[in-house]
């Protein structure tokens, strides 16, 4: 199921400035973006690289160890450009029937939307072009499709760093969170400022240059998303570090923080 054209307007593909979704697929190798997003890319230092691979890797495990606790509603906004495995093909496999809304407000990713809407026949996949600075316009959506009544994963999966504190991103998050019934989840997954501090800085510059505005936040700022929850193991802790029921990952280092929390 898609959402009426009516909902949004045609999308525009501008390929005069670099999109986040666009540089991000250049980064984990991809197809879908153009030479501005590239532009950005390529001087990113090699870390952007690893990142954006272990935080995919991370989405993977976390969305795998949900819905093997039965989790079968996901809410995914900052969806991303599709690539395989997507968070619904992950979770089908282990509950056929799972629902998942997926989000981004990149027309892009809207127009890759249909590798995503490829439910399989027990389940539901659907798509809304939203941004996230707009949690009542996701939530009516969601609504529609998934049943907040019973538990719903919300995952905010590298998003939030987009989103700066003068955009009240903490307030954002929140908002979603009050929508979301007892033992819900919140998947949350962010660039951290004070891990490779010289890193972040630099990667902040570069991004900006592309007029892209990115705000990473410290530890302290990451954990504020979780306020109210109960974190799971392993706690926040970063991406290549958490994991549940699967192999533990090879011990590298990463400058992304993660974590899954249940909604008392
Ligand atoms: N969640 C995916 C993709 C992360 S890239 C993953 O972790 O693999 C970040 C995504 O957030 C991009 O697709 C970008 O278009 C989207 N995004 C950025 N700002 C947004 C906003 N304000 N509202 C909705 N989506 C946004």
């Amino acid at each position: 199921m898609a959402t009426e054209a009516t909902d949004f307007p045609a999308p525009q593909i501008d390929t005069s400035k670099a999109h986040p979704a666009r540089v991000y697929d250049w980064l984990l190798g991809g197809k879908d973006n153009y030479p501005v997003d590239e532009a950005v890319g390529r001087v990113l230092p090699p870390e952007a690289h690893d990142a954006a691979r272990q935080n995919r890797a991370f989405m993977q495990r976390a969305a795998a160890w949900l819905a093997a606790q039965g989790v079968d509603q996901f809410l995914d906004i900052g969806t991303g450009i599709p690539t395989e495995p997507n968070l619904h093909q992950i979770v089908q496999r282990i509950v056929p029937t799972a629902k998942v809304v997926y989000t981004d407000n990149d027309p892009i990713v809207l127009r890759h939307a249909e590798a995503l809407l490829v439910s399989r026949p027990e389940g539901t996949t659907d798509y809304i072009e939203a941004d996230v600075r707009r949690p009542a316009q996701i939530l009516e959506h969601a609504r529609k499709v998934l049943d907040f009544e019973r538990p719903v994963a919300l995952s905010l999966i590298a998003l939030m760093h987009f989103i700066t504190d003068e955009q009240d991103a903490h307030g954002i998050v929140s908002e979603l969170l009050a929508a979301l019934p007892p033992g819900s989840h919140l998947v949350l997954s962010h660039a951290a400022s004070d891990l490779y501090p010289e890193l972040a800085q630099q990667v902040t510059e570069e991004y900006a240059k592309g007029g892209i505005r990115l705000g990473f936040r410290t530890r302290a700022e990451v954990a504020r998303f979780f306020e109210g929850l109960e974190l799971v193991d392993p706690g926040l802790v970063t991406a290549t570090e958490w994991f549940k029921s699967a192999p533990a990952p090879q011990p590298e280092g990463s400058g992304i923080y993660a974590g899954v929390a249940r909604v008392p």
